[in-house]
């Protein structure tokens, strides 16, 4: 069944001597990628080579310590409650008596868990989190990596690395 009566024959062109022989287009791709050699690259050598960041951007977290040394974060649970992508899971636990230098409340995270491929980077966790704890660095993103288990973010790897004051 014919639907429209719009349908054109086109004819095909005969190729000429110079467009069968491909000389002229080898010539002229040669030029452009010999073009391409002295101009300014818009590729860089990450990650030896890094672009400065947006001061707006929001990386990867890090949940933070005190002036004390001691862990922030609560595990009042407020992050995983803001978080719209519920990418943050965490169990939470009392503090012993002889870890008090440790967490800075009584009650402390035992397992603090973010999963980097549900993460959005939207900063909510941030801005929810009643003690400081939280935060989103604007000089580091998650790693690159094939396994999926590599991209849940423990506290291994999410709290802030402690470092001894020079006396
Ligand atoms: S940045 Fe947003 S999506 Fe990522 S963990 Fe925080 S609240 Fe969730
Ligand atoms: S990071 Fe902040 S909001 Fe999240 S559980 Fe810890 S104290 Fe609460």
């Amino acid at each position: 069944m014919q639907l429209t009566n719009k349908r054109k024959h086109m004819a095909r062109k005969p190729m000429t001597f110079l467009e069968r022989i491909y000389l002229p287009a080898i010539v002229k791709g040669m030029g452009i990628t010999l073009s391409h050699l002295f101009k300014k690259k818009a590729t860089i050598q990450y990650p030896e080579q890094k672009r400065p960041m947006s001061e707006v951007f929001r990386g990867l977290h890090i949940l933070k310590r005190d002036d004390q040394g001691a862990e922030r974060c609560t595990a009042c649970g407020l992050c995983a409650l803001a978080c719209p992508a519920e990418a943050i899971t965490m169990t939470a636990a009392e503090r012993k008596p002889q870890d008090k230098h440790l967490y800075r409340e009584e009650k402390y995270a035992e397992v603090y868990e973010i999963n980097m491929l549900r993460c959005i980077f939207c900063g909510l966790c941030e801005e929810a989190c009643p003690k400081a704890a939280i935060f989103l660095q604007n000089d580091k993103m998650a790693p690159a990596s094939y396994e999926r288990e590599d991209f849940i973010f423990g506290k291994d790897r999410l709290v802030e690395p402690f470092l001894l004051k020079k006396s």
